[in-house]
């Protein structure tokens, strides 16, 4: 189980629990629809509603899952427009959060609203708030009096941030600046999804050593299940050794 903290310092407290992940959770997300890195955690968040969370939340939940696979480290490779050359450069999540928590001009009321100076009050975008038309959104969000719609993004952008980033990186070959957007839940999906080889690799270990069936296999945890295939790799190699010698 691992410990998820939703809400800035000195917010009310937004702890969600996440499960180990499974075999079965990577299949689903494999064949999931549009927004798989949400059917990810919707599966894995113990009691989670997604309805209930804002856009921030959800970001922050996906970082949650990232950190319990991968770390903090987000690795982002980018080819240069100018030059065509691959390069990599490493993003520090975990700072990245620290730093939007720092910069939140202020923390929301008991009911989860801001005061803007004009006496407007505005929530925090969820995730069904985007499937409605883009631009009556800041007047959605504007729940009591009005607000520019300009100073309600604005505004929210930093007092309820998400891991959509807008960055530029510099080419070490010629130097010339490369635009590029991290996304969380785009990211986490294309990492998981890249991993489906071995997924199958191992599921294949496992049966052809110990016939457990596939449904067994995916319920396992991902490090129990990579640590069996292990040790069936260490057996493999220890008897070609010996019937080589
Ligand atoms: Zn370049």
């Amino acid at each position: 189980m691992h410990a998820v903290e939703l809400n800035p310092p000195g917010d009310r407290p937004g702890l969600i629990v996440l499960r180990p992940l499974t075999g079965a959770d990577e299949m689903a997300l494999a064949v999931a629809p549009a927004t798989p890195a949400l059917v990810l955690l919707e599966r894995l968040g113990e009691g989670l509603n997604l309805a209930e969370l804002s856009l921030s939340q959800t970001d922050r939940a996906l970082a949650g899952i990232y950190f319990m696979l991968y770390g903090t480290q987000a690795e982002c490779r980018v080819i240069c427009e100018s030059c065509g050359e691959k390069f990599e450069f490493n993003l520090d999540l975990a700072q990245i959060i620290r730093d939007q928590d720092a910069e939140r001009p202020a923390l929301p009321d008991g009911d989860g609203l801001w005061r803007l100076p004009g006496g407007a009050a505005v929530r925090a975008p969820t995730q069904s708030d985007l499937t409605g038309d883009p631009q009556s959104l800041a007047a959605r969000l504007t729940v009591e009096g009005e607000a520019d719609a300009g100073e309600v993004d604005a505004f929210l952008e930093s007092a309820s941030p998400v891991l959509t980033l807008d960055m530029d990186a510099s080419c070490p070959d010629c130097g010339s600046s490369a635009q590029m957007r991290f996304d969380m839940a785009s990211y986490l999906t294309r990492r998981l999804a890249a991993e489906h080889p071995f997924l199958v690799r191992e599921t294949h270990l496992i049966a052809s050593r110990y016939g457990w069936s596939h449904n067994e296999i995916m319920a396992l945890i991902r490090d129990d299940r990579r640590a069996y295939a292990g040790l069936i790799e260490a057996e493999r190699a220890r008897l070609s050794r010996r019937q080589t010698a």
